[in-house]
């Protein structure tokens, strides 16, 4: 399998190079060439296979540059039930990303069980075992430079931490994460990892990584990698449990299923977009957002307005805030037949601080696709929280909550619904607490988690303070 940039200006490459790197020279994003398809009869065949399985037979089809054994072995070191090991206590942690049933036709997929009580451990443990494999292969090293709303630094810095060949630069919003989120980073004091809090918001961190990023000799020269949403590695281990969540609610593969997910970056929705062209069943797939809803807005209309940073609201939800989603230039490549001139335009208005407006052919696709999305605002998250503890016991995280609204906008009778848990609520525990009017539980091993001595830089915002930083490191 070979990866193309979404620009098309990029030269074509093999798995294990588009998994070192960050964006394409060409500024685009790394897709494959093609999709590959699974049948009904190979969606039937995957029904008794376990996480592990699942994730080889979709990773094989993407990878043909790692020897089959090596790559198994990757995918067992990463998904053992004692890493995914904060489940719910009624589910089975060697699912690894278990099935609750809520209501008829209304589930909750827990992808939260890892480390960092967030989704974005079932990509990021992946890439650290991977990253470290690829590196010793190659006998290189890499410097991990990235940008954290909240959850991804985190989830990066557990999975690369004491990892030989590699640092970690992780660039977060001063002073907007919840507590929590800062000392799941902050208290690490590995010797591979710098935390360096940007005084600006997340797209501002953002910025700077792309900035970096774009300076192609500081990039060859510093060994610069990215784990952010845009790596094709993280899209590719988020495909896997749509496959899952599919196959838990379904006894046979004729049916269809929707899926919710609370979206920021466009990362895990766009592995359920790709999960659906490689023919997974999926009849909708509902973009969530809270109040920074410029996504809501492109779904509904077909206009692409990314804010600026002023203008991006501090939410409840804040591993949404985002204006920019970075992932989505791979979505539209593909609602644009892949059409990279048309591509590029769109970027050059968006790239200058522009929008874009599909024409009216395209806007009929975006429902050919499977997408329709809803918005919410903290009344409505403070109200489902609460009301899903009432009535299921279930205690789910502002993130969810945004999914849970968003499902319900869309739940029809007939087909059942997957919303994805993207946080387990002791993450946010403050907004938790003012809905149902107690503190959600927390691991044990969590509980005095904020007491522990912090580690971390405080920067301007500003992207040459970060390369200096980075040159001095090495
Ligand atoms: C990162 C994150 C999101 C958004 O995911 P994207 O892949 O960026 O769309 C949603 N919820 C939580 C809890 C997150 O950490």
């Amino acid at each position: 399998m070979k990866y193309i940039s979404t620009r098309g200006k990029s030269p074509e490459l093999s798995f294990c190079e588009v998994l070192l790197g960050g964006l394409a020279p060409d500024g685009g994003l790394y897709l494959p060439k093609s999709y590959p398809k699974f049948t009904k009869n190979d969606l039937d065949e995957m029904r008794i296979m376990s996480y592990q399985e699942l994730s080889f037979s979709i990773f094989e089809k993407f990878i043909d540059d790692i020897p089959a054994n090596d790559l198994l072995e990757i995918i067992n070191k990463t998904y053992t039930p004692e890493v995914f090991r904060y489940n719910r206590s009624s589910q089975d942690s060697k699912d690894i990303t278990p099935t609750l049933k809520l209501t008829d036709n209304l589930y909750l997929l827990s992808l939260s069980n890892g480390p960092t009580l967030a989704f974005k451990d079932i990509a990021m443990q992946f890439l650290g075992h991977i990253f470290e494999y690829v590196l010793a292969k190659k006998n290189k090293t890499l410097n991990i430079l990235g940008a954290t709303s909240g959850d991804t630094g985190p989830a990066a810095e557990y999975a690369m931490k004491g990892k030989k060949g590699i640092n970690v630069f992780m660039l977060s919003p001063h002073g907007t994460m919840s507590p929590f989120q800062a000392a799941q980073m902050y208290s690490l004091h590995e010797d591979n990892i710098y935390n360096i809090a940007v005084k600006g918001v997340f797209d501002d961190c953002q910025d700077i990584v792309k900035a970096v990023s774009n300076d192609l000799q500081f990039k060859k020269d510093n060994n610069i990698g990215a784990v952010n949403s845009i790596n094709w590695g993280r899209i590719l281990a988020q495909i896997v449990y749509y496959f899952k969540g599919y196959l838990d609610v379904t006894d046979n593969s004729s049916k269809l299923v929707d899926f919710t997910v609370p979206t920021g970056n466009f990362g895990n929705i766009c592995a359920g977009h790709i999960a659906r062209m490689m023919g997974l069943p999926i009849r909708h797939l509902v973009v969530a957002t809270n109040e920074n809803d410029v996504l809501d807005e492109f779904f509904k209309t077909g206009k692409y307005q990314p804010r600026n940073s002023e203008n991006i609201f501090q939410t409840s939800s804040p591993s949404m805030d985002i204006s920019k989603a970075s992932n989505f230039e791979r979505f539209i490549f593909d609602l644009l037949d892949r059409d990279t001139s048309t591509l590029n335009g769109y970027w050059d208005l968006i790239d200058n601080g522009g929008s874009f407006q599909l024409d009216k052919k395209n806007v009929d696709l975006i429902s050919v696709f499977g997408f329709i999305s809803s918005s919410s605002k903290h009344e409505n998250r403070i109200k489902l929280i609460k009301q899903f503890y009432d009535e299921y016991d279930v205690i789910i995280d502002t993130h969810t909550a945004d999914g849970v609204k968003a499902s319900l906008d869309h739940l029809s009778k007939d087909t059942p619904m997957l919303v994805l848990e993207t946080a387990l609520p002791t993450k946010f525990e403050g907004t938790v607490l003012e809905a149902i009017g107690k503190k959600p539980p927390r691991p044990e091993a969590l509980i005095n988690l904020e007491k522990i001595d912090q580690k971390f830089e405080i920067f301007e915002n500003e992207a040459s303070l970060v390369k200096n930083f980075i040159r001095a490191k090495q």
